[in-house]
């Protein structure tokens, strides 16, 4: 029997491509709903996701796929407008082409240390992510920008990260765009979520529903608590054990080293060594005057708690007076913050400051979602230990996809895509 672990896109897509080719499998998932971290939590008039959840397609045959399963008309394709918030000014992302309207000396150093780097310098081989943001972008970037954001949201040195995961999602402009950015002649296309799609309704969960409706049945509110790599077995939270012939494991990837029992020593020790952050959204449900045109702004200053908010209603054609709004900032899984009415009473306080919430606004709703494990680290402990450990895993029968199975930087539409190929792989 073919078992996944995980109804969140890579376990719910390798179901739904398993059945189509004719293979049966069971999946279990912990919570009480499918759908992983593209569930939405809906308050009254508010609805959250786990901190907004866009779909990016790279992908032609993804896009045809999800439309097709989803219904063409229940998705809306939109264009990105998101902002920087620095030295008291607002600015179009990404950063590096819309330094338009900064102090002068901010464009100054950012403009001279490009030009140093891209134009009188030698190609730079870099072994970390700080060296790399040097590299490529200069003192001034970062400086300004990349070094203050990139610190408040991984919470490492950054030259512990390395540049990997950076290549494809921080934009590396040219230098006329550059030029161009810091005279007003913005671009807004840059980067690889400048368009998306979203539900027309009911926030990103209504996809997780689309592809769960493809199924007969996933086995809810059951947990894997522990597996034996030997014998092929699971052990369930309800005492029930199964025995697999292949298994596909979408939870995160230090969590199935930790359960299973009989890895050599070895290797779970070096499982041990695989990091993550986890981030905290504080989500607010705001009554009152549009509080602000954007879908989404970055925070890289220390003043706010957060580094991102997220305006996520503004998804909608229909604008309304009931705002949700979600405040995020990451934590060291090791470092839990203090507690969550205290979170919650400082993001508040800290989104005054800027200046978007006002007298004239009511906060109606105030919550917290947790999201444990949300952003892999990458550094060197993960290079070292990641290929032998999924392809030990793979040799006892076990494939570890997905975003946290996989242990990587991915979006939905890659959890989607590797859960087919993982199917189609097993289905031989
Ligand atoms: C803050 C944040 C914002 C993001 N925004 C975007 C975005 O805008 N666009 C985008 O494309 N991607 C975004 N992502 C990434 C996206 O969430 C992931 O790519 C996607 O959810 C990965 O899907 P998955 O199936 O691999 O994992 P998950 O969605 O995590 O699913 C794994 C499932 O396994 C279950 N599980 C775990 N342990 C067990 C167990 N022991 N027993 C049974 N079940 C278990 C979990 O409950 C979960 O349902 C974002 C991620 C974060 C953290």
């Amino acid at each position: 029997m073919i078992v996944i672990i995980g109804a969140g896109p890579a376990g719910l897509s390798c179901a739904v491509r398993l059945k189509e080719l004719g293979k049966d499998a069971a999946i279990f998932e912990k919570e009480s709903r499918p759908g992983g971290l593209i569930r939405t939590e809906k308050f009254g008039a508010y609805q959250f996701d786990y901190g907004g959840h866009l779909l990016h397609f790279r992908r032609p045959e993804m896009e045809k796929w999800v439309k097709g399963l989803m219904g063409k008309d229940r998705l809306i394709r939109i264009k990105r407008k998101s902002f920087v918030f620095s030295s008291r000014v607002l600015t179009p992302y990404p950063f590096q082409v819309n330094t338009f309207g900064l102090p002068a000396e901010v464009i100054r150093d950012c403009l001279l240390g490009f030009i140093e780097v891209n134009c009188l310098a030698g190609p730079a081989k870099t072994k970390n992510f700080h060296d790399w943001i040097l590299a490529h972008f200069g003192e001034g970037f970062a400086r300004h920008f990349l070094f203050p954001f990139n610190r408040k949201f991984w919470r490492i040195p950054l030259t512990e990260l390395d540049s990997e995961w950076a290549e494809w999602s921080v934009p590396r402009p040219a230098i006329k765009d550059v030029v161009e950015g810091a005279l007003g002649l913005t671009r807004e296309d840059y980067g690889y979520n400048a368009w998306f799609h979203y539900p027309r309704k009911g926030g990103v969960e209504t996809l997780a529903r689309s592809l769960a409706e493809q199924l007969q049945k996933i086995s809810l509110n059951r947990a894997i608590i522990s597996l034996n790599l030997k014998n092929r077995k699971i052990l369930l939270d309800n005492g029930e054990e199964i025995v697999y012939h292949k298994l596909v494991s979408t939870m995160p990837l230090r969590e199935l080293i930790n359960k299973a029992k009989d890895m050599p020593a070895k290797l779970k020790t070096a499982g041990q060594g695989l990091r993550h952050i986890s981030v905290l959204c504080i989500n607010l449900g705001i009554k009152g005057p549009p509080l602000s045109p954007a879908h989404w702004i970055y925070f890289p200053e220390d003043r706010f708690m957060f580094y991102r908010a997220g305006f996520y209603g503004n998804f909608s054609d229909k604008p309304s007076e009931y705002q949700s709004v979600v405040l995020e900032f990451t934590y060291l899984p090791d470092q839990e913050p203090l507690d969550e009415q205290t979170l919650i009473k400082q993001a508040i306080k800290d989104f005054k400051k800027t200046g978007l919430l006002t007298d004239a606004h009511e906060i109606e709703y105030t919550g917290a979602m947790k999201i444990p494990c949300a952003y892999v680290i990458f550094d060197r402990r993960r290079k070292q230990v990641l290929p032998g450990m999924l392809k030990y895993l793979e040799d006892h029968g076990v494939y570890s996809i997905g975003r946290y199975g996989g242990w990587t930087y991915s979006t939905i539409e890659d959890a989607l895509k590797e859960g087919m190929e993982t199917a189609e792989k097993l289905a031989q």
